[in-house]
């Protein structure tokens, strides 16, 4: 409740939260009645989406076993909170190779996904678009499509655009928005697209850096956020900022983006 009246206060209509420490993997204890009482609340708040991230220490592609095993239990556990809410989106970084190839990390992530997805659960997974730092897989549309398409349940699996990412890893969506879209659409599908990281970036187009800016600060601009919240593809979809801001930050960039 604690996170829906922040939103509220900055009149957001979607949050996005860690199930955890993100940069640990311990997570507080569940409490089954705030969970109550966000789940009637919610819709009378004007809350449409919420969004749960993965700690970044969840590499399910890791070269070692126990690292593999670390993030299987932590999503497991993720998946099995997350029913607590139903309806609710989850997003993972599909993690990295450390030097086994892309390859071999598409395959180990399918196979991690093969385990964690149950047809009876009600949350939606998401990849996340990733910048292509060190051996992060998913820098691009194909190695996405190639994971979604060794994965059983694929109708629980889809993409969320960070628009900081896409940007670092090469994909010019301030010169040609549209051509990306159509690039995402030929290669992954626009109806496996589910959610937007909305950041500005703090590096030029296909630095493989990932430092977010705030909205419009960026190398990305604001007519490049004017053009993607008003795209046809797009402007029907839950955006989530994860720019460097404090709350009432959050709050102006909502009212500005609204505002565009
Ligand atoms: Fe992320
Ligand atoms: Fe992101
Ligand atoms: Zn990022």
């Amino acid at each position: 409740m604690a996170m829906l009246r922040d939103a509220v206060s900055i009149e957001a209509s979607t949050f996005q939260f860690f199930t955890r420490n993100p940069r640990g993997g311990a997570a507080k204890p569940r409490d089954l009645e705030d969970e109550r009482k966000f789940v009637s609340e919610r819709e009378g708040a004007g809350i449409k989406a919420i969004l749960a991230h993965a700690p970044y220490t969840l590499n399910p592609c890791s070269a070692d076993p126990a690292v593999r095993d670390f993030a299987l239990r932590v999503m497991a556990d993720d998946m099995e909170r997350l029913e607590g809410v139903p309806g609710s989106l989850y997003v993972f970084h599909p993690g990295s190779h450390v030097g086994q190839g892309i390859e071999k990390g598409i395959e180990l992530i399918a196979e991690f996904l093969n385990k964690i997805l149950k047809p009876e659960q009600s949350t939606f997974v998401m990849l996340e678009t990733m910048a292509g730092k060190g051996s992060e897989v998913g820098s691009r549309f194909e190695e996405l499509r190639a994971i979604i398409d060794r994965v059983s349940l694929k109708e629980k699996l889809g993409v969320c655009l960070d628009t900081c990412h896409v940007s670092d890893a090469g994909y010019d969506i301030t010169n040609d928005l549209n051509g990306v879209l159509s690039h995402f659409d030929d290669v992954i599908g626009l109806e496996r697209l589910r959610a937007v990281h909305i950041n500005d970036s703090k590096n030029p187009l296909g630095s493989h850096k990932d430092r977010h800016a705030p909205i419009g600060e960026g190398t990305l601009g604001m007519e490049t956020f004017r053009a993607i919240v008003n795209h046809p593809a797009l402007k029907d979809l839950p955006f989530f900022l994860e720019t460097p801001q404090d709350l009432e930050g959050y709050g102006r960039e909502i009212a500005l983006l609204r505002s565009l």
